[in-house]
């Protein structure tokens, strides 16, 4: 991964994204025509001020603050944009490089920690699991069906004739030695530091 440096005056910011190592091969970031196919189907686009056309051309015309401005946090991750852009390009990419960036300068440590506990439940669970701090938000948004739907989960599955959605713990130990191969551990350390910073 490139890690761009705020501040720097020289960096070609849309070169950089190409090259990123998380970049797909030959991601058409240089060929973006901002025809605002990307835009047109965006749902954050929608609910937000974020469009993805936009973040693309700041990103072409090497605006450096666009690391640092809040805007690209809006983005949802759902790779609409990516499937219809004509040029190969990919909007969701392009974010997550520069939000990852975001993070490597430090200025997006505080977006991600609230989701620190997604990387507590890959330790614990060795699986991804929602937190219970946004519970009460997910059941403002579904309801109580949704809260029902939680607490009989098991039942539900084995009358489904699924197994147990739990995974044996020789798996969660295996996974776990992957997390702290990887240096997953240390990240979500690093980012749980930034946490109780704030
Ligand atoms: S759809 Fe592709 S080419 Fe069109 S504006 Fe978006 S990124 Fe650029
Ligand atoms: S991935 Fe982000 S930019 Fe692309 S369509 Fe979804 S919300 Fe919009």
């Amino acid at each position: 991964m490139n890690t761009f440096k705020i501040g720097e005056d020289t960096f070609e910011l849309a070169e950089s994204i190409k090259k990123d190592l998380k970049a797909s091969k030959n991601l058409g970031i240089l060929k973006c025509i901002q025809c605002g196919m990307c835009t047109s189907v965006c749902p954050a686009a929608r609910h937000t001020n974020y469009d993805p056309r936009e973040i693309v051309k700041r990103a072409l015309d090497n605006d450096k603050n666009l690391i640092t401005d809040d805007i690209i946090w809006d983005c949802f991750y759902c790779y609409t944009c990516h499937s219809v852009c004509p040029v190969n390009n990919s909007p969701c990419e392009v974010n997550q490089i520069l939000r990852q960036n975001a993070i490597e300068n430090g200025v997006g440590k505080p977006k991600i920690a609230p989701f620190s506990a997604y990387g507590d439940s890959f330790i614990e669970f060795g699986l991804g699991a929602i937190p219970n701090d946004f519970f009460d938000d997910l059941i403002k948004d579904y309801g109580k069906e949704w809260l029902e739907l939680k607490v009989n989960l098991e039942d539900i599955r084995e009358e489904l004739g699924l197994g147990p959605i739990l995974l044996p713990e020789k798996d969660v130990n295996d996974i776990n030695e992957i997390l702290e191969k990887t240096g997953f551990k240390n990240r979500l350390k690093k980012i749980k530091q930034c946490k109780s910073e704030e």
